[in-house]
């Protein structure tokens, strides 16, 4: 297929020279109560509804930490769905894992809170839409925010660190301040303020989330402001969206370098979005050992190292800090995931993205796009 890398017989890059996957994502399920609009899952995942058994992801966890995985989190999806999360957190710490539970705290009740920390779970990642009621409900669709709130009180009594995560876009920009009050409040010990990044159920929405060059500043702004009165009480990262900038984003670290996300179905991905991406034969875990799939896939040398860059990457000399960017940024928006991130002001296609960004505000008459199985379905008639 023309543009799309041949990776029908690629060399397998020499196990010895491959470091390990420290930072493993196990996806428990994509089942999740909420509808988000701006939701990182595959927007196939009504089409994915296979999930693995407990024993097959405590197999998965063993395997990582041998191969040197020290820090693991579950996600989804809503992780609180697996009725076994306690029991692959107990077995995650006996492994001698760190342990990161990623939830939208629907399903975090007392009971849980307390087997969960007998388990030895021992940090909490806990979204949020917005600062006020009204957006984090409409955005998620559905009514969440008092849950939340209790959430993390239930999350700070029970002596967790806390790291409150919200998507930031066009319609919650301009409460950054009210949104840094609100973890602020809720005693949080980090607040992830991530600007959307255009996967996904965000890309299907990206006129309608797309913010302008001005509200980013002024957000930018109101947090350089905070964290000069706060000092060290809420540590905030403020993600910046690559669309607004001149260099990609370090995407994953490079690809198979550092990270490992395994999904429900057991598909591992070297990053969130591969399944996105033409030709990659995606290894599953219950064919293969996670050892064989780290150093030996196809998928996870594909575009590891630097031998499948073109220009302008391969001749950069800022190749070793970006790794030419996104791949799937890359593929979405040019077609071909061994282009340059378009991102990139030094991409042929760097251009592309200013349009998106520039088209946005007159494509906002379209509705938004809820991430539900029917819509799911709707996308995705072929699978
Ligand atoms: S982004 Fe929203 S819909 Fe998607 S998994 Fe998280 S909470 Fe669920
Ligand atoms: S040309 Fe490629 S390697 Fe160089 S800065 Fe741009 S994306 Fe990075």
């Amino acid at each position: 297929m023309a543009g799309l890398l041949d990776i029908s017989n690629p060399e397998p890059a020499s196990p010895a020279v491959i470091a390990p996957p420290l930072w493993l994502l196990v996806e428990l399920t994509y089942r999740c109560p909420l509808h988000c609009v701006f939701c990182y899952n595959p927007t196939q995942h009504a089409r994915l509804q296979e999930e693995m058994t407990t024993a097959q992801w405590v197999d998965v966890m063993r395997q990582a930490r041998a191969l040197g995985a020290a820090q693991l989190g579950f996600s989804g999806g809503e992780p609180l769905l697996r009725e076994d999360l306690e029991e692959l957190v107990q077995e995650a710490r006996h492994l001698g894992f760190y342990t990161n539970l990623i939830t939208s705290g629907v399903g975090f009740t007392e009971a849980r809170a307390r087997r969960l920390k007998d388990a030895g779970l021992d940090h909490i990642q806990l979204s949020f839409q917005d600062s006020t009621r009204e957006l984090n409900d409409f955005l998620s669709s559905t009514k969440t925010f008092d849950l939340k709130q209790r959430v993390a009180r239930l999350i700070k009594q029970h002596d967790w660190p806390m790291v409150l995560n919200c998507v930031l876009h066009r319609h919650n920009l301009p409460h950054v301040d009210k949104i840094i009050e609100m973890a602020l409040a809720l005693d949080a010990e980090f607040l992830e303020l991530a600007n959307t990044q255009y996967y996904g159920w965000a890309w299907v929405n990206r006129d309608q989330l797309m913010p302008t060059h001005e509200q980013l500043i002024e957000a930018e702004a109101v947090v350089n402001r905070y964290r000069e009165q706060i000092n060290n009480r809420c540590r905030i990262l403020f993600v910046v969206p690559d669309y607004f900038e001149e260099r990609p984003k370090a995407c994953m670290n490079g690809w198979g370098s550092v990270f490992l996300a395994i999904a429900p179905d057991g598909v591992a991905l070297p990053c969130h979005n591969a399944r996105n991406l033409p030709g990659l034969q995606l290894p599953r875990v219950q064919d293969q050992s996670l050892a064989e799939i780290w150093t030996r896939s196809n998928a996870f040398n594909a575009y590891r190292g630097e031998d499948w860059m073109q220009a302008p990457c391969r001749d950069c000399d800022e190749r070793k800090k970006d790794f030419g960017g996104c791949r799937c940024q890359a593929f979405q928006i040019t077609g071909d995931a061994t282009n340059a991130d378009p991102v990139c002001s030094k991409s042929p296609h760097h251009e592309k993205v200013i349009q998106l960004v520039k088209q946005a505000p007159v494509m906002r008459e379209q509705p938004i796009i809820f991430r539900t199985d029917a819509a799911s379905r709707l996308l995705h008639p072929e699978l």
